[in-house]
């Protein structure tokens, strides 16, 4: 493995930043709806959010078509993609999944006792689905499939990903994880969550810390197959870890499909303005379906994350592919303007 990830060395003296471009985070959120839940709940926080849980499971399973027991709800999607990788690989086995590639879950496995078994991805930026099936052997626990995929922004062709998850999944399960699917402009249609009602042993992630600007609510649900869930939740009670008026947020902030849309517009118009100044300044990109982008750069990782720190804009930096590169989650169209009037300073 040659994925590589730098970190502020410390995170409790992270500086006040003016451009927070660093956690895929969305600058406009909670939506109005959302906050609005929030407010009137927040008394009611004297409360478990056991029956009021259920009824935000309920609604998420009419929204993705599946039944009540196919849905599992985390704090967050981290908690659902780490709590599957605990109880998969306590007894070892390999994750099989691209390279690079989201690492929370395969982290997660390794500590556990499990090896990660990682496939490059090809040179269009997608999943080489046919070396990731080549990789699989008798030990492996999982296959792991970040679409669109973090840190790259890149899609798999939704068709070729759903041949992949409906034959794989017959020998082992698939993680799919659907963190940035509803920036697409069809995510509906690219979803596997259709092999649910085909039986499939698939587990989709989905959260609502992304477009639905939610991340410090701390909100997200996996779908899969009843006997999937059980065994995780034999093991932890995943929905315990979500607060009372975040549930009503959740509720709040489904129902809110102009905040939504205007999320994914906005998104896309920031997109367009990074591609053209990174042109203008003579740098490539990675063109990306999701609220950030990469481009390569030509500086050590940890260098560029302080001279951009520095100028008080939060970035990523990561090496793989035998090159250095920065990730930019997309902001409001005033951040951006900041990141590329520091990148410009950084790089000349
Ligand atoms: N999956 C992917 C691909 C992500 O990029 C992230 C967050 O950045 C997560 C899952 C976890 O997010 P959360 O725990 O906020 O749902």
């Amino acid at each position: 493995p040659f994925f590589k990830e730098y970190l502020p060395e410390n995170l409790r003296e992270f500086p006040i930043l003016e451009a927070k471009l660093n956690a895929n985070e969305n600058p406009y959120g909670p939506s109005p709806m959302a906050l609005e839940a929030l407010k009137k709940s927040a008394a009611g926080g004297n409360r478990y959010a056991w029956k009021e849980l259920f009824q935000l499971v309920d609604k998420i399973a009419e929204f993705e078509g599946v039944a009540p027991k196919n849905i599992m709800m985390g704090p967050g999607s981290s908690d659902l993609l780490e709590k599957t990788a605990m109880v998969l690989f306590m007894n070892g086995g390999n994750v099989v999944s691209a390279d690079p590639a989201y690492m929370s879950l395969i982290r997660v496995a390794e500590a556990a006792g499990g090896t990660w078994k990682p496939v490059p991805l090809k040179n269009d930026w997608s999943h080489d689905l046919k070396a990731m099936e080549e990789a699989i052997d008798s030990e492996t626990k999982l296959v792991y499939i970040c679409n669109p995929n973090n840190p790259t922004g890149t899609t798999t062709d939704a068709a070729e990903l759903l041949d992949f998850c409906s034959r794989i999944s017959e020998r082992v399960p698939v993680f799919v994880d659907e963190a940035y699917l509803w920036f697409l402009e069809d995510g509906t249609e690219q979803s596997m969550v259709s092999l649910i009602n085909e039986g499939k042993d698939v587990i989709i992630a989905r959260t609502f810390s992304k477009i639905h600007g939610m991340a410090g609510l701390r909100v997200g649900y996996a779908i899969a197959q009843e006997t999937t869930l059980d065994k995780i939740q034999k093991i932890t009670r995943a929905g315990m870890g979500i607060s009372y008026p975040s549930v009503f947020a959740a509720m709040g902030a489904m129902d809110d499909t102009e905040f939504l849309e205007s999320s994914r517009r906005q998104n896309m118009a920031c997109r367009e303005y990074v591609y053209e100044s990174l042109t203008q300044m003579g740098l490539e990109y990675v063109p990306s379906h999701t609220s950030f982008l990469i481009f390569p750069i030509e500086m050590e990782g940890k260098d560029f994350l302080k001279k951009m720190t520095d100028l008080k804009v939060g970035v990523r930096a990561f090496n793989f592919m035998n090159r250095n590169w920065c990730r930019v989650s997309m902001g409001t169209m005033d951040e951006m303007k900041l990141f590329t009037a520091a990148l410009g300073q950084v790089l000349t």
